[in-house]
């Protein structure tokens, strides 16, 4: 290897903000009101992400509904909580509650049929739901959970101020999330920052990823360029192989999400997300006969 490319292999290229988005409120399930952020008009999706719903609310009439029975066919469901308790059951006799600061990383593969309901009658339930797509040599892939409660998460002290709950991948320093084999090789980071303090971190080139601003406000900085993001918004990150994200005066705490791009053809209609219009006939006949 020539000296040139070694140092064009080491140069961090960091990645700047192309799109911010402030989210669609919309409702979900039974009667769930939340905000789509990924899966909407103005991000119908970030391969291989296909929707991201971040939902918050006290007012039991916005959740109580919840998510009865529905199915899933060729992608992944990742649901973290931040606030309250839900409780899933499938088809398959696997069932549980996610409660506050866990995560459910459910791959659906060739189909599940679930419910998510909240276990709570009042009080604050706040989360996310996002959807990873699967390639296509995973579609038809048996269902699997990777289910972790906060205390099962390592939380990586970075610098003071600077604190990242790990949830799948690797950090720099080495630090790795429960969640793992996923086929995307995802990295989902929940990262607090003090007032001024930054984070850099890897991002392998290859991955698509975002930024979604759960308080404060954040910068994204890169050669000299700055964009903000602020609480409750998306930030769309560029190419590159490295993001810096730095609070601005509050403190911060921000999502970071990145996966592996598929760049294959998308055939979604629902809960059925495959590659080919074929392949989702072949799923709703599969559902209507009771092959889920
Ligand atoms: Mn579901």
């Amino acid at each position: 290897m020539s000296t040139d490319t070694a140092e064009a292999v080491d140069r961090q290229r960091y990645r700047k903000i192309t799109q911010v988005i402030s989210g669609q409120p919309t409702s979900d399930g039974a009667g769930v009101r939340l905000i789509r952020y990924i899966g909407s008009q103005s991000l119908p999706e970030l391969d291989p992400f296909l929707l991201l719903d971040f939902f918050e609310s006290d007012d039991p009439d916005d959740y109580i509904a919840g998510f009865p029975s529905h199915p899933h066919r060729g992608f992944e469901t990742v649901t973290y909580l931040l606030a309250g308790k839900m409780r899933h059951e499938d088809n398959a006799g696997h069932g549980g509650v996610i409660e506050a600061g866990g995560i459910q990383w459910m791959t659906a593969g060739r189909g599940i049929i679930h419910s998510e309901m909240p276990e709570q009658e009042n009080g604050r339930l706040a989360g996310f739901q996002l959807w990873v797509n699967l390639p296509a040599s995973d579609k038809l892939c048996n269902p699997a959970y990777h289910e972790y409660p906060k205390d099962q998460i390592p939380l990586e002290h970075r610098a003071e101020g600077v604190d990242v709950t790990v949830m799948a991948g690797a950090t720099d320093q080495g630090t790795i999330g429960p969640v793992k084999a996923v086929v995307t090789k995802p990295l989902y980071l929940d990262v607090s920052l003090s007032p001024g303090t930054s984070l850099v971190e890897s991002i392998p080139e290859g991955h698509a990823g975002f930024v979604f601003v759960i308080d404060g406000k954040i910068s994204i900085r890169s050669d000299g360029a700055s964009n903000s993001v602020s609480a409750r918004q998306l930030g769309v990150l560029s190419a590159g192989n490295s993001v810096h994200i730095e609070a601005e005066d509050a403190d911060s705490r921000v999502l970071l999400v990145a996966a592996q791009v598929l760049s294959e053809p998308i055939a979604r209609y629902g809960p059925f997300v495959m590659n080919t219009s074929a392949e989702i006939e072949q799923a709703i006949r599969d559902f209507n006969t009771g092959q889920f």
